[in-house]
């Protein structure tokens, strides 16, 4: 079955057919972090759906070109690099590094390309030269050089697309000179912003004089130099929409006169504790923060992966913990699978006695069709759990079924990229208790191999009896 997928675009749920004639390249741009801070949990909502997106993409069979930009030139930097009294540099590249990390912490495959504003500027002058020649865009007064939101919509464009912009019922004002704007202040905005002394050091030559670009302008560059000047899939976060990504769309097509992106897709916000995150409610947590309290990457991942992206989603450090108790169900099964597909002593039972794995496939895969809806999804992958478990309590299931029951859930982790729980190295002392707790056993001394399991447990560590020997688990 196809994919659907909502296009914000035309504000309806559609089939996804790429621009590609062969119907195989697929050209995926999402906006990424500005790296002025650490990223927050609602912007890794945003690359987490935009990984499940490309991985899933590629699950399908597409040959995916996944772009996300870094944004290492805007106002909040400017500002970051005065109030540290660093270099540009120095300061966006410290941020861009943790971003990394935590983009692997969260097992996110990385983009193909990951171009930066600051090494892409003379894409970006050509563009809004570009501009300036069709006569949409115009040096102002302040030196600045700003996109005509009426001329462009002399020439026939509508702007304000993603949002359904009324003009009749919006006072459009003068210029705005910020990267950030409400409705309330619709006007042309800056594309070259004229060196100002605040700026410090950060400043480039350009036909309209020194200056550095707007950030809606970066994203426009970057994208169409990567995917070309029409491709087939934009997201970012909903708070993108307006106006970073309706400014995107009429820049890029003001320039080229062709259509920029068919499918735009955008992730909902994320609510923390039921409440607009915020660093005075103290629910502001960065991945690092949630680290520190003593989770996971892993269980992050699967709790944003829980919930739909279009739905607004209420994180909680209590929905944490249950992902812990999901994620040990589903390891619990996995690893008893794993035991039982290594034996070969059960008779082998026909497959399609089970529930069977390749419907664990079928189902998941169609549930995701409509439109990634990944809550249905879930709901396939826990019915298959307790159909299999049920399964293994009444010792009906052969090596033969296991396998291919693991090797199902293996082909949907492709896409949802939960991957295995980190293995815990225990520390030599303990690795210690557990050899003198085997020679005990096997000189049938089991008064002392319980006691040193006792111990072990005192220290943390259960024992776990494997076909391949014991094995220690933390509890
Ligand atoms: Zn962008």
């Amino acid at each position: 079955m196809g994919l659907k997928l909502f296009n914000t675009l035309s504000h309806s749920v559609q089939d996804f057919t790429p621009l590609d004639p062969a119907g195989k390249k697929v050209g995926m741009y999402c906006c990424g972090p500005t790296v002025y801070d650490f990223a927050h949990i609602g912007n890794w909502r945003t690359f987490v759906f935009a990984d499940l997106v490309r991985r899933y993409l590629e699950f399908k069979g597409y040959a995916v070109t996944h772009v996300m930009n870094i944004t290492d030139v805007e106002d909040k930097i400017i500002k970051g690099v005065r109030e540290s009294k660093t270099t540009l540099h120095d300061f966006t590249g410290k941020y861009e590094a943790a971003f990394l990390e935590d983009l692997k912490t969260l097992n996110c495959t990385l983009p193909q390309q990951m171009p930066h504003a600051t090494e892409n500027i003379p894409e970006i002058i050509a563009l809004i030269e570009k501009l300036v020649a069709r006569g949409i865009a115009y040096k102002a007064a302040d030196g600045s050089v700003y996109f005509s939101i009426g001329k462009y919509r002399d020439n026939g464009s509508t702007y304000g697309r993603l949002l359904k912009l009324n003009f009749d019922e919006l006072r459009v004002g003068e210029r705005v000179a910020s990267d950030e704007y409400d409705k309330e202040s619709l006007a042309d905005f800056a594309l070259w912003k004229a060196r100002v002394p605040e700026d410090g050091t950060v400043f480039w030559p350009s036909p309209w004089g020194e200056g550095r670009p707007g950030w809606h302008i970066e994203c426009s560059a970057m994208s169409m130099k990567a995917l070309g000047e029409s491709f087939d899939l934009h997201l970012g976060g909903e708070d993108l929409k307006f106006p970073h990504h309706e400014d995107e769309i009429a820049q890029s097509e003001g320039a080229t006169a062709k259509p920029f992106v068919k499918y735009w897709m955008h992730g909902a916000f994320l609510l923390v504790e039921g409440k607009k995150m915020s660093k005075s409610l103290g629910n502001f947590f960065t991945l690092r923060d949630l680290l520190a309290k003593g989770f996971t990457g892993r269980e992050v991942r699967y709790l944003l992966l829980t919930a739909h992206y279009r739905e607004t989603f209420n994180f909680t450090l209590e929905g944490l913990q249950g992902a812990r108790t999901a994620l040990a169900r589903i390891d619990e099964c996995l690893g008893k699978l794993r035991e039982i597909a290594g034996r070969d002593a059960l008779p082998r039972v026909q497959a399609d006695r089970l529930d069977n794995p390749a419907r664990l496939v079928d189902d998941f895969t169609s549930a995701l069709d409509e439109d990634l809806n990944i809550s249905a999804a879930w709901g396939v992958v826990f019915k298959w759990i307790t159909g299999t478990n049920k399964r293994m309590a009444e010792n009906s299931l052969s090596a033969h079924e296991a396998a291919a029951a693991l090797a199902a859930w293996d082909k949907i982790d492709s896409f949802l990229g939960i991957g295995a729980p980190a293995e815990i190295e225990a520390p030599a002392e303990i690795v210690a208790l557990l050899e003198a707790r085997q020679t005990a056993r096997k000189a049938k001394d089991f008064k002392k191999s319980d006691a040193l399991r006792d111990e072990l447990k005192a220290e943390g560590w259960a024992i776990e009896d494997t076909p391949k020997g014991p094995k220690l688990k933390r509890i």
